[in-house]
């Protein structure tokens, strides 16, 4: 593989001259911006061309408003005919526009004074911006505009007319503007030669793809759509360019696990015996007795397990799935052989929790359990730390504090994973190179977020892949209800009817703003709030910014129902296991996704009573918001909810997940281009084995980080 690498970097990017198309060779790009395009994955000017657009505008021609549709973008022109400030739920400028067809309300929430001047009834306008449907009809949040009068100053006056705009994924400050001027000079700069059609039209057409463009070409149309395009093909994604440019990347991306997994394959692992004593003797203890998805999945691991092979499986469950006793038993198998195993969690309340579980499963086995977590005073950490060196400690249980280099492990035989999404790759792979005989320990990731199938397929082709396809009896499924917030007072009272009840809620606070000091904040003042409404609620609040102990002291408490109340960040998101606790409110649900909102509300409906989960949103809602919100209320089925999440962030916020490794798609869109999915198996596998160096040329080309994030 690794030669086969060398040779395809030729394929791929075949050099121009002995500098070959190094980014700098473009120009406007000096070293500060190759920099950042750099931390984006682009090192050359043919990588900068697979930097694919997000989407279009369609700034070629003006539009009259009567053809404005909710959601689309369009240039307008028409003259202001009135312009004042609304003081609604929050302070705006609002300007009507009209033109010979109609009217439509310009709306800015941020306006200064100036602005409100210069945008005088009689002016006359071209503005460019989305369009929403309003209360009062049609309107456009802050659009760009520019006044006749400062038209007629600048010329040349008329836009890109040739052309729609691409908008660009981007980060780091990068305007569209100059992606798009350093698209030009790369079509400038590069040749037809030397971009290689490396999936060839015989290809395409058997995967029933037709195309009259060379690779440049196509490329070419998508950064620069002619305003001839066909748009509704194009804002779909199914532009014929498109779909071959998909085809070609998912056929990369199935190349890039395939070389994975083969590299997995050759990675030796000290094999663990499959043992039944202990683990019968644990499976007495449990109060409950395996489901049948559970039992099916405990086998896989434990027949992968005894494979002289590093084993890398993924365990997919639905929250409450009962994802830890199966860890448990993995664990188990090691121990029993004499090794050691380790449990990474990515917080550390739930490290916590899982050292209290498997506390009171091990200890009667008489295996000793111990908790690494960094916030420890420094003798505590230093007895475990020197306790997981000489093998006293069978099984480890920590936060990344497990990775640091002062922990080693006499004999570790497995890694579990938990909530695997939390962390990166680097990170799992860090604790499997914990052994230092050039072994490498077995892994087991776990996750509740549920893949669909398609994704499966073609991300996790590296991963052997487990499911917990069904909950443990007796679970009623959570009930959820959307209430907005000026009806907070009926939804506190609900809170305290339910402690009067015996039940335990929690509230769940979250921001918008990254900043967890502000999170905190909101917690805080919500638990006062709280605190002064039911003065005999036992109320307790745990977030970020607490100390681990105190932290920890508090879900003790509530899981001990000494708190009826739990007031939290999304701190608890994950894994945390209280089945009393039967009501969850959840404060601005509308600024979070689906998967997160599916996570917290797992945290409920873990008994046999029946649940509840008032989402309690600011009006007004956008209609994404509101969508989700309905799915939400709809159903419970997290792959249900994982299908749909996957529709709706498309591959808009791909940048934002690609650190996860997970979703790292350009262009291709595995819901839409599912019929693909068949085609792309069948010729990956044909490349890999007849071309070797075309293959890694293509995992060259659409994959350039799969080598960083491979070798977990
Ligand atoms: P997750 O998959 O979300 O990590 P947990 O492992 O925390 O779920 O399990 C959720 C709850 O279900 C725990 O209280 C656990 O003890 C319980 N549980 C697990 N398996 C079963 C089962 N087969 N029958 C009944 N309860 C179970
Ligand atoms: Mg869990």
């Amino acid at each position: 593989m690794k030669k086969a690498n060398s040779a395809s970097t030729q394929i791929a990017n075949k050099p121009a001259g002995p500098a070959g198309l190094h980014i700098t060779r473009i120009k406007g790009i000096g070293p500060a911006i190759a920099e950042k395009l750099q931390r984006l994955g682009i090192f050359s000017a043919l990588d900068l061309l697979f930097h694919l657009p997000l989407r279009y505008e369609d700034r070629t021609h003006v539009q009259t408003i009567q053809e404005l549709r909710n959601g689309h973008s369009a240039v307008i022109e028409g003259e202001i005919t009135s312009n004042g400030v609304q003081f609604g739920k929050r302070r705006s400028l609002v300007c009507r526009l009209k033109d010979s067809s109609g009217v439509i309300d310009l709306r800015f929430f941020y306006f200064s004074a100036a602005q409100q001047k210069n945008l005088a009834v009689g002016t006359q306008l071209r503005c460019f911006g989305e369009v929403s449907l309003g209360r009062n009809g049609l309107t456009i949040i802050h659009p760009e505009y520019t006044t006749f009068d400062e038209l007629a100053e600048q010329h040349p006056a008329t836009p890109d007319d040739q052309h729609l705009t691409a908008i660009y994924p981007s980060s780091d400050g990068l305007h569209q503007a100059r992606w798009r001027a350093y698209m030009q000079a790369a079509f400038t700069l590069i040749k037809p030669d030397d971009l290689i059609d490396l999936v060839d039209v015989k290809q395409l057409n058997h995967a029933g793809l037709t195309t009259h463009h060379s690779l440049y070409d196509a490329l070419k149309t998508l950064h620069f759509p002619p305003n001839t395009i066909d748009t509704h093909l194009l804002y779909e994604g199914l532009h014929p360019d498109q779909r071959r440019l998909a085809f070609e990347e998912l056929i990369a991306q199935r190349l890039s696990h395939m070389a994975v997994k083969n590299r997995q394959h050759a990675i030796s692992a000290h094999p663990i015996r499959a043992e039944s004593q202990y683990a019968q003797r644990m499976m007495q203890q449990l109060p409950f007795s395996l489901t049948r998805a559970q039992d099916k999945v405990r086998h896989e691991i434990a027949n992968d397990l005894q494979k002289p092979v590093a084993m890398l499986r993924l365990l997919q469950g639905d929250v409450g799935s009962g994802k830890t006793v199966i860890a448990a038993f993995a664990a188990l198998q090691a121990i029993a052989n004499g090794m050691q195993a380790a449990i990474m969690a990515p917080t550390e309340i739930l490290a916590e929790q899982h050292a209290l579980a498997m506390t009171a499963w091990f200890e009667p086995l008489q295996i000793s359990v111990a908790l690494l977590v960094s916030k420890m005073p420094a003798p505590a950490k230093a007895s475990v730390i020197q306790r997981a060196a000489n093998g006293d400690v069978q099984l480890l249980i920590g936060t990344h504090a497990l990775i640091q280099e002062e922990v080693h492990f006499n004999n570790l035989g497995l890694a579990i994973i938990d909530e695997q999404h939390r962390f990166g790759v680097e990170q799992r792979r860090l604790l499997s190179m914990k052994r230092d005989d050039g072994y490498a320990v077995h892994q087991l990731v776990m996750t509740a977020t549920p893949i669909p199938r398609t994704l499966a397929m073609t991300f996790y082709a590296d991963l052997e892949y487990s499911v917990i396809d069904e909950l443990p009896p007796g679970r009623t499924p959570v009930q959820t209800v959307a209430i907005a917030n000026n009806k907070r007072e009926e939804v506190i009272k609900r809170v305290e009817q339910a402690c009067t009840d015996g039940r335990q809620v929690y509230w769940v606070c979250t921001l918008v703003e990254e900043s967890e000091v502000l999170q905190c904040q909101a917690a805080e003042t919500t638990a006062d709030e709280l605190a002064l409404c039911l003065p005999n609620v036992k109320i307790g609040l745990v977030h970020g910014r607490l100390k681990a102990e105190q932290k920890q002291q508090v879900m003790r408490a509530f899981k001990g129902a000494d708190l009826q109340l739990l007031v939290a960040t999304t701190v608890i998101e994950v894994g945390v296991d209280v089945p009393n606790a039967s009501l969850m409110i959840i404060e601005n649900p509308e600024r979070l996704g689906l998967a997160q909102l599916h996570q917290l509300r797992g945290r409920v409906g873990r008994g046999s009573v029946a649940s509840h989960c008032v989402m309690l949103y600011q009006r007004p809602l956008s209609k994404r918001g509101q969508q989700r919100l309905d799915i939400m209320r709809q159903t419970n089925d997290g792959f249900v909810l994982a299908e749909q999440d996957l529709k709706m962030r498309g591959p808009g916020e791909v940048l934002g997940t690609r650190q996860s490794g997970a979703m790292s798609l350009r262009l291709a869109d595995l819901e839409r281009d599912s019929d693909l999915i068949t085609p792309v198996v069948e010729l990956a596998d044909e490349i890999s084995r007849q071309n070797p160096a075309k293959a890694a040329a293509l995992v060259q080309r659409w994959c350039p980080d799969a080598e960083k994030f491979s070798r977990a």
